[in-house]
């Protein structure tokens, strides 16, 4: 539930709506618009019994919640949500990218990589250091070291610093290291990793889950925000579908959907959305004409070396005219009003 209070309510007014919702054991998260108060009631709403907000002072009208996530909700929190990282913001028109190799293989790929993504005009750096592989064959990522090293290419460019959390064990070591946390598609729905990333203090990418549906995915979300921490970026990376020449299914009309459904920022990865680099172009257009926040892409200095994800990954010179295309298409956007609902 919201409470709507009037743009002339009083601190007393409002001080009076938190009493009542916190002497029935809740919560009460107050949200202040442009001229108007918003409270937001979160915990079980069963407890409030007849609570008569209505008719109390300064209280313009009450909304239910119909979903059965609420922090993430639109209804919750009407206006988008502008994520801000030291800084550089996620949100708010301006498309922003992440964008690096799948894996952190060694200083020499990363700091290269990271020295053509900063030139092309990207504001984050990916890079993997713990790797969620399908065969526990395969290249698993550098850890610690990856992290660290991930840090120096920061300090070298000054992009900021988005890697995989996959284990809650590791949380606090990558929140030191990073300033996003991403957490994979495989881990969608691990709630205690979800959990404690709500308690970290970075900003966390939530990829949707290889089955998920958009209320399990914004479930996910609140499960992080219902531990204190607001700032979500959503990321699209396509769904497992019946179709098998591409990676995934890349849903583009997600999109759209969460911009209805929720105030969060929604950005789209084309590349693993198609498994297919000659993909990554045109679906990375479409993400930006679609309203995406922004996008996720692999580059590789060598993808034909790549110890990951080799087949995806843009080289630097298909990767700088993805970006110079993303740059036209994002300000054509802009300048003619095409953004919004
Ligand atoms: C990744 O971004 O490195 C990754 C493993 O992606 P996903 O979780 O979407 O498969
Ligand atoms: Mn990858």
């Amino acid at each position: 539930m919201v409470i709507i209070m009037n743009p002339d309510a009083s601190r007393e007014n409002i001080n009076e709506v938190i009493n009542v919702i916190e002497r029935a054991g809740l919560t009460a998260k107050v949200m202040e618009g442009a001229s108007q108060r918003i409270i937001g009631v979160i915990g079980d709403k069963t407890r409030l019994g007849a609570a008569p907000f209505d008719a109390m002072d300064g209280v313009e009208s009450t909304v239910n919640i119909s979903k059965s996530y609420k922090l993430a909700s639109r209804e919750f929190h009407p206006t988008d949500s502008v994520i801000d990282v030291d800084g550089v913001k996620i949100g708010g028109g301006t498309p922003a990218v992440m964008a690096g190799p799948c894996a952190v293989e060694s200083k020499e790929q990363l700091f290269e990589a990271a020295d053509i993504v900063k030139e092309a005009g990207a504001q984050f750096l990916r890079g993997g250091a713990y790797k969620p592989r399908t065969s526990p064959y395969s290249f698993q990522g550098l850890e610690e070291i990856g992290l660290k090293y991930l840090a120096e290419a920061r300090e070298r460019t000054g992009l900021k610093v988005v890697t995989e959390v996959t284990v809650v064990e590791a949380v606090e070591k990558v929140a030191y290291y990073a300033d996003v946390l991403q957490v994979g598609a495989r881990n969608m729905q691990n709630f205690g990793l979800l959990k404690e990333v709500g308690k970290c203090g970075k900003p966390i990418l939530l990829k949707r889950g290889l089955a998920a549906t958009l209320d399990e995915w914004l479930n996910a979300a609140e499960y992080i925000m219902n531990e204190g921490n607001p700032d979500v970026i959503l990321c699209e990376r396509g769904i497992r579908t019946y179709e098998t020449y591409t990676r995934n299914t890349l849903d583009m009309s997600a999109v759209a959907a969460v911009k209805h459904l929720s105030h969060l920022p929604i950005i789209v990865d084309p590349s693993h959305g198609t498994g297919k680099w000659r993909m990554v172009r045109p679906m990375a257009y479409a993400a930006i004409a679609a309203g995406a926040d922004g996008l996720m892409m692999e580059m590789h200095p060598n993808p034909a070396k790549a110890l990951s994800d080799g087949p995806q990954s843009l080289t630097p010179e298909h990767y700088r005219e993805v970006m110079a295309g993303v740059a036209k298409l994002a300000a054509f956007m802009k300048n003619e009003h095409l953004l919004g609902a």
